[in-house]
């Protein structure tokens, strides 16, 4: 599932492939993808935003992708066979040695420089927990506009951090022992902005290659997410998994780690 760590990673690779090239072949599935025409422009920059990805183009337009859970981008050779189907490709980007192939995205744009300005999800965006340094302080007051939000809807508001989502969001609250279900207000600034530095210390640690992981040594890479019903690492207890936000996200912890009160 694609989280800011996953989208830096896919930004430095199509970067690697992409940057300072001219379009030589360009296609997508949406006419509103295609005009003005892209062959022939030099790709300036790729650059992640949380979990957005922007394609600049040396025309001042930018190509905006969202993954969603199912979108990939994924970069080939010439010759090299894709790993998903053709059929489910969204955007083509070749240049002179490197095929780019958007899939199964659900969100992309072709944006002007005024409207990537104004654009309603990438305006409203809080600071990328993987940007260098690290607005720790702007994240902050970010929770403190959100008081009576629950700690694992607040994580999850990209307009207070950029780049958390679902595996993040359970495992980090876990390992500092934070109850995913507290209101913001109810946690001490201190515990938040360790919380901060550590979930963006995590990610970075992830952006090498390989699968993420949030934990060393034998059995599970990961402490709490997908584990509903198997013993926590630490403790023993079963792990639970509850569903929290407007868009019913699941939430796993571990109730006795966590401090979580029983329910039913
Ligand atoms: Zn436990």
């Amino acid at each position: 599932m694609p989280e800011g760590d996953t989208i830096h990673r896919a930004a430095r690779v199509l970067g690697e492939a992409l940057c300072g090239q001219a379009v030589l072949r360009y296609w997508a599935h949406r006419p509103q993808l295609l005009a003005p025409r892209r062959e022939g422009h030099v790709i300036t920059t790729v650059e992640a935003r949380g979990k957005n990805l922007l394609i600049h183009f040396d025309d001042q337009r930018a190509l905006y992708s969202h993954m969603r859970m199912t979108g990939a981008w994924h970069v080939y050779g010439h010759d090299e066979r894709w790993r998903r189907a053709q059929a489910r490709a969204r955007v083509i980007i070749e240049s002179e040695g490197r095929v780019a192939v958007c899939f199964d995205a659900p969100v992309i744009e072709l944006l002007t420089a005024p409207e990537l300005l104004r654009h309603p999800t990438l305006s409203r965006l809080g600071p990328d927990l993987l940007a260098e340094p690290l607005d720790e302080d702007g994240i902050l007051a970010g929770f403190t506009r959100h008081p009576a939000v629950p700690l694992g809807e607040a994580v999850m508001n990209q307009g207070i951090a950029a780049g958390i989502g679902n595996v993040y969001k359970s495992e980090m609250l876990f390992l500092a022992r934070l109850s995913p279900f507290l209101p913001v207000e109810a946690v001490p600034q201190e515990r938040l902005r360790k919380l901060v530095q550590d979930t963006a210390a995590m990610m970075r640690r992830n952006l090498g290659p390989g699968m993420r992981t949030t934990r060393t040594g034998p059995g599970s890479r990961l402490w709490v997410y997908e584990r509903s019903g198997q013993a926590c690492l630490r403790c023993r207890t079963r792990i639970q998994m509850r569903r929290q936000g407007e868009q019913a996200r699941s939430t796993y912890f571990c109730p006795r780690c966590q401090g979580v009160e029983a329910v039913g």
